[in-house]
């Protein structure tokens, strides 16, 4: 038996609208919902620090992909039940498990037939710069003069963007024509000369509904100093974020008046926090691939977001069924709980019992 393994430059991807359709194919065949193209030109005023040249000077173009999040990983959290699925599937086992695998494959098609490419999802937590854009302290240095310091890391929402696959809405997700804020991205940059596709110019996707401010539960949007910005001579605005706060609402604690309140929701972490309403737990559970922690399961930016979008009939991925069917819950933590019929607490240990 001779040794077998893949070909390589058998395909002839001179041809940028050919080479794209080739691309394109190979993207959804290793796992990605929707995939587009933007030529490098479209990021010329990327800042330094988001700046994908930095990172590939000769790059060409970016394939950007979508990797839906299911609508029923959404669903336990929805009933009040079931709240890891969508931290772990619909999050961060797609950020970290499933996305690379299709990233990394479609990277080495593209490389088999002869032409550099980086495969990227989510490897944020290097990246030099702050949730806010800004450089973090005594992190890293250039390595050479008029060079970003390391980790670059691109905006993949606005990469989407720029790729041609949708909008971003007021609540500053992105919103795919397929499956509105349910999206998770992923790119490769390659010096492949690809055809890009034009920027998203199909039904309005996002029409200011306020869906996504008014049920927030930490109401971390400042909707009267909205940001602006000009992607590729498309001006795109969205609502501010208070970023540090939907990272706290997110993982369901809220700030107690007490700074010492005990027992804390991150436990010896960080005292002074305790659960908010859109939390059924008494401490922040355990992240779930790495990233999964989003116990108010996006209440605000994704779920009445999207509920408003099925609602009017503007996304590819419709349902039988909407999406909410029982009134919303919130729970109380000033009462003690009511535990079903049905549920078990193990016993009490009887003194000289020896059964375990
Ligand atoms: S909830 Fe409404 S305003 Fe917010 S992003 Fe979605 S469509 Fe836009
Ligand atoms: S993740 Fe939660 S806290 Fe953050 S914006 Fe969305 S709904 Fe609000």
């Amino acid at each position: 038996m001779a040794v077998m393994s893949r070909t390589f430059n058998d395909v002839d991807l001179s041809d940028p609208k050919k080479a794209a359709d080739y691309v394109k194919r190979k993207a959804l065949e290793f796992g990605a919902d929707a995939v587009g193209i933007g030529n490098i030109e479209r990021w010329s005023n990327a800042p330094l620090q988001m700046d994908p040249k930095q990172i590939m000077p000769e790059c060409k173009s970016i394939i950007g992909m979508v990797f839906r999040v299911e609508r029923g990983s959404l669903r336990g959290v929805e009933e009040g039940t079931y709240f890891s699925n969508y931290s772990a599937m619909g999050y961060g086992g797609i950020t970290y498990l499933y996305m690379p695998m299709t990233v990394i494959n479609l990277a080495k098609s593209i490389e088999d037939q002869g032409y550099e490419a980086i495969p990227m999802g989510h490897q944020s937590d290097w990246r030099a710069i702050d949730n806010g854009g800004y450089m973090r302290k005594g992190y890293s240095r250039p390595v050479r003069p008029g060079q970003a310091s390391p980790d670059v890391m691109i905006h993949l929402r606005i990469a989407a963007y720029l790729c041609g696959l949708g909008e971003i809405g007021f609540s500053k997700m992105f919103l795919s024509p397929q499956f509105g804020p349910r999206n998770r991205v992923g790119i490769v940059l390659t010096d492949l000369e690809l055809e890009p596709d034009p920027i998203y110019n199909g039904p309005k996707l996002c029409n200011r509904c306020m869906a996504c401010i008014r049920n927030c539960p930490g109401h971390v949007f400042d909707v009267e100093h909205p940001i602006k910005v000009n992607l590729a001579g498309h001006e795109v605005e969205w609502a501010n974020i208070d970023i540090e706060k939907c990272g706290t609402i997110f993982v369901g604690a809220e700030k107690a008046e007490d700074p010492n309140y005990e027992p804390s929701y991150y436990g010896d972490i960080h005292k002074g926090y305790k659960p908010g309403n859109w939390s059924p737990f008494y401490k922040k559970p355990r992240n779930l691939y790495n990233t999964g922690q989003a116990v108010c399961g996006a209440r605000g930016c994704t779920r009445a977001c999207m509920i408003s979008l099925e609602s009017r009939g503007v996304l590819q991925n419709s349902f039988k069924e909407k999406f909410r069917r029982r009134p919303t819950w919130e729970v109380d933590w000033s009462k003690e709980p009511e535990y079903s019929e049905g549920t078990q607490f193990r016993p009490e240990k009887i003194i000289g019992d020896k059964a375990d």
